[in-house]
């Protein structure tokens, strides 16, 4: 389980391919990227640095993601560490947040998707017919680009889950960990004599951390973050960057990130991907000073993406 499934490859991209869907992507955010033609790495080359981790939460293996007859990601390995972040970054359209979207089977959600390969989690298979997806999603919580509170009051917001599953015996208890949620997420001081009113009402950056105050509430293991900061204002992402470092005591999370600063500020390793492979992965402060794939290092210094 934990040899070392990747090794050097060689860094010389093979061919120019004109990827007609890699120069283009919308966001939910409706930003576009025009990312420029690229060498493409050969399909199912292996990953250059270590994909694996001692004792990981979470363990992907050979897995392929197509939309139809899009492949969008290409047989990737890798392991999620406990209570470290791991960043994904990458030229948009690369194949970031549906890898993050297969963790916790949000892919399910979108027609034509198919999943090939294995994903596990504390061993166990989260593809298996059996698993039940709701529970999956408690255990591995998702935050997503653009605030997305209930419209209902703050309070009700990191309720629900733990009504729907079944978490607290009495309204006491419910009490309490909603308190407790809104305490780790950083909002309790600033909600805490509002809790009737409308999580909508909030400011973009308390919406987000309500966000993670409701995930946090049916406590997951993993929290997935995909882009969560792209629609906030310069201060309340640094609210939320210091929170992430926080919850890394508690979770082990994963976050899909445009920004290089961010990757480097928040996450312990960084996973770089490219036109749906994995190219690199290793420590987060290696890859930034230090690269070993050309691909990685063109995309670090800012020559595309
Ligand atoms: P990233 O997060 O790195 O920007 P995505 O995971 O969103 O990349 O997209 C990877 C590739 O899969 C892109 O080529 C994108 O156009 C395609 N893709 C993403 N979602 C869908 C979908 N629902 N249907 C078809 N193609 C999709």
């Amino acid at each position: 389980m934990n040899t070392p499934v990747s090794e050097e490859r060689s860094a010389t991209a093979t061919e120019k391919v004109v990827d007609p869907d890699a120069g283009i992507n919308v966001k939910p955010s409706q930003r576009r990227h025009h990312t420029p033609v690229e060498l493409t790495p050969q399909a199912n080359a292996k990953t250059v640095g270590t994909a694996t981790v001692d004792d990981p939460i979470m363990s992907a293996r050979d897995v392929d993601v197509f939309y139809g007859d899009k492949h969008a990601i290409k047989k990737v390995t890798l392991d999620i560490g406990r209570n470290q972040v791991i960043a994904m970054i990458g030229p948009s359209g690369c194949g970031k947040s549906t890898f993050l979207r297969c963790l916790n089977r949000m892919n399910d959600t979108v027609e034509g998707a198919r999943v090939e390969g294995s994903i596990t989690l504390d061993g166990a298979d989260i593809y298996e017919k059996r698993q039940d997806v709701v529970q999956l999603r408690a255990r591995v919580g998702m935050v997503f680009q653009k605030p997305n509170p209930f419209p209902k009051s703050i309070y009700e917001n990191v309720a629900y889950g733990p009504r729907i599953h079944g978490l607290a015996a009495d309204r006491v208890e419910l009490d309490e960990i909603v308190q407790t949620s809104l305490q780790r997420a950083g909002l309790w001081e600033e909600v805490k004599d509002r809790l009737p009113h409308p999580g909508t009402g909030l400011s973009g950056g308390q919406q987000q951390r309500l966000c993670i105050a409701r995930t946090i509430a049916v406590n997951p293991e993993i929290i997935l973050m995909d882009e969560p900061c792209s629609a906030l204002d310069p201060i309340a992402t640094a609210r939320i960057e210091d929170l992430i470092d926080e919850l890394r005591a508690s979770y082990a999370i994963c976050i899909v990130t445009h920004s290089m600063q961010q990757a480097a500020r928040v996450s312990q390793r960084t996973a770089y991907f490219h036109l749906g492979d994995l190219i690199e992965v290793g420590e987060t402060d290696r890859i930034f000073t230090n690269p070993r794939h050309k691909l990685t290092e063109d995309y670090i210094t800012g020559r595309f993406g």
